[in-house]
């Protein structure tokens, strides 16, 4: 049996010490009196060496604790509990209640310390607000058309996706033009992802081409271009077809068309679109004043009287408006009741 060489008691021993006689003898920890951390200023990273982790500010505090205590050889730190109080914008006081192990025996330590905040500007802000880009994403309204509703439509879907990304992915520029919008990105992969969520959500087409920018690490740097151009026809847009009003119910493949005098649908080739002319068409919602199986009647939107239109699919029972299409011919029903 082992005995302390400080108070005699026997039993297990740590470094010739009782536990209670090690506990006093040792610090076993030390806490510098202020803890320095750099953050970036645009997005809150944080510093760790060369690099920038993209961490909450809890979660870049408690990393530079960790790495700030230091402990005795033979003692492992078990616990950090920090408790926080914000000073001012730069400085806040740290409680730490810090729990050690020295082989089986537990110790506990408490210290206090200061964190000061840095700020630096991270690689994706820096190189963001130095226009840096790696490829565009050009979103055109269809050729000679102005697409107004579309673009804004796009333009919402590329800054959620960016969004979504995280901060290494970012605009470094929008300019509008020529009845769209050029979106300058700092990475090429997503921009590639985008403009493919662009065309699965509006169908078009996606154009690419790179311009050669110079050479990287040995290896020749693109810049990419994805132009994506919409359709000349969306779901719900109405065209002219020897003269009558269709609505595109798909733009397929198969391409569907409504014909809205008689609610009828029919699948037809690509010619067609190609041959058809857009209307001069508006959709509204208007409210329904009556119905029956076959037909509803609907306040006309534009003149307020009540005109009887064959009653399309979708129409709930209770519903109290619908969609309708109006041309300088008149009132039709809308075959789509719901137009993204
Ligand atoms: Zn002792
Ligand atoms: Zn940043």
């Amino acid at each position: 049996m082992s005995y302390c060489v400080e108070c005699g008691k026997e039993g297990k021993t740590y470094d010739s010490l009782c536990a209670e006689c090690f506990d006093k003898r040792h610090k076993l920890v030390r806490v510098p009196e202020a803890v320095d951390i750099t953050l970036c200023a645009h997005c809150g990273a944080h510093q760790r060496g060369a690099n920038w982790a993209h961490v909450d500010r809890p979660d870049a505090i408690r990393h530079a604790l960790e790495g700030a205590v230091e402990v005795d050889t033979g003692a492992q730190l078990d616990v950090l509990d920090v408790k926080l109080r914000e000073e001012d914008e730069r400085n806040l006081a740290a409680e730490l209640l810090i729990g050690l192990k020295v082989d089986d025996a537990e110790f506990r330590r408490e210290k206090r310390t200061r964190i000061r905040i840095k700020q630096g500007v991270c690689d994706a802000c820096s190189r963001q607000k130095g226009h840096y880009f790696e490829a565009v994403i050009q979103v055109r309204p269809p050729e000679g058309e102005v697409e107004e509703e579309l673009v804004e439509k796009a333009t919402e879907i590329v800054h959620q996706e960016v969004e979504r990304m995280g901060p290494e992915v970012f605009i470094s520029r929008e300019e509008s033009l020529h009845g769209g919008v050029d979106f300058y990105l700092g990475s090429r992969g997503a921009a590639k992802t985008i403009t493919k969520r662009l065309q699965s959500r509006f169908s078009g087409e996606v154009t690419v081409s790179s311009t050669l920018q110079g050479r990287k690490g040995g290896r020749d740097v693109y810049r990419m271009t994805y132009l994506f151009r919409f359709p000349a026809y969306q779901a719900g847009s109405v065209l002219k077809i020897a003269d009558e009003p269709f609505q595109v119910v798909s733009i397929g493949p198969p391409i569907v068309i409504a014909d809205l005098a008689t609610l009828q649908e029919r699948t037809v080739p690509a010619s067609t679109l190609k041959s058809a002319r857009k209307a001069d068409a508006r959709t509204l919602m208007a409210i329904i004043v009556s119905r029956d199986e076959k037909e509803v009647q609907v306040m006309d939107p534009e003149t307020m009287k009540t005109v009887t239109l064959l009653r399309p699919p979708g129409i709930a029972e209770d519903a109290e408006e619908m969609l309708v299409v109006r041309t300088a011919e008149g009132v039709y029903p809308s075959y789509l009741q719901s137009i993204n």
